[in-house]
């Protein structure tokens, strides 16, 4: 049965409020497993001590939900762009939110790691790694294959680790960020689902947002959506759907 994972970005103590409406929102559809991608030091704020975040994400942990490890600030700091698209890229249509666009190596084996630590210090581990605006430098996607991650995502694409096999899967986003306007995303998301679900696709990503819960047309749309797709596909997480399309591909082979 295809699947469907929805995944719930930038889960942080300052954001958590709103991601707890999203999860509220979705799970008044059905209490489906979700992925739940964290960031680690959100904005580069002080470790906060916010024990209730922790103690809910744990409760989350435990009842079925993915933590997935989501960059580590969440903040672009690599050097300044080098031309207008890269300008527009990384400051206009990201919000210079791409963490590990321009990384190198060495920095992004530092936050990777950062990364890891914290959550195993919070006593959690992750199966993958998502880079924030799903921008990540050739150099991160090389440093992912030594980590023992099993997948990394794209924009377009859910991709395998170690060794890189990409399955075409892009991600359904309602994100304010694009220049569209609200109702024409809506639009372009519900024509995106009909597609893939006339292709028969083994694989739809949805990705809500923080910002989603502000925005009642994008929660009721969302849940419609789901709703509409759950006759038709199995939900789960995402690292749920990785192990079985890995240990399909090492049948296929
Ligand atoms: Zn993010």
């Amino acid at each position: 049965m295809p699947a469907l994972c929805v995944s719930i970005h930038d889960v942080a103590p300052a954001t958590w409020k709103d991601c707890q409406c999203v999860i509220a929102a979705v799970q008044s559809v059905a209490p489906i497993p979700l992925t739940l991608l964290v960031v680690p030091r959100w904005h580069d704020l002080p470790d906060s001590q916010a024990t209730d975040f922790y103690a809910q994400l744990n409760c989350l942990r435990n009842s079925g939900n993915e933590l997935v490890l989501h960059g580590y600030t969440h903040l672009d700091a690599g050097p300044p762009p080098r031309n207008l698209l890269e300008n527009f890229k990384r400051r206009v249509l990201t919000r210079s939110e791409g963490e590990f666009a321009t990384l190198c190596a060495v920095a992004a084996r530092q936050r990777i790691r950062a990364g890891l630590q914290w959550f195993a210090h919070q006593g959690w581990d992750t199966k993958g790694f998502v880079a924030p605006a799903w921008m990540m430098s050739e150099a991160t996607l090389a440093e992912l294959t030594q980590t023992g991650l099993s997948y990394a995502s794209s924009y377009g694409a859910l991709i395998g680790l170690p060794h890189l096999q990409k399955l075409h899967a892009p991600a359904l986003v309602y994100t304010a960020r694009y220049a569209l306007g609200d109702a024409l995303v809506r639009t372009a998301i519900s024509q995106l689902a009909a597609l893939q679900t006339r292709k028969k696709a083994a694989l739809i990503r949805l990705g809500l947002h923080p910002a989603d819960a502000r925005n009642p047309a994008t929660l009721a749309h969302m849940q419609r959506l789901i709703a509409s797709l759950l006759p038709g596909r199995l939900a789960m997480t995402k690292s749920t759907f990785v192990q079985s399309w890995q240990a399909a591909s090492v049948k296929i082979q």
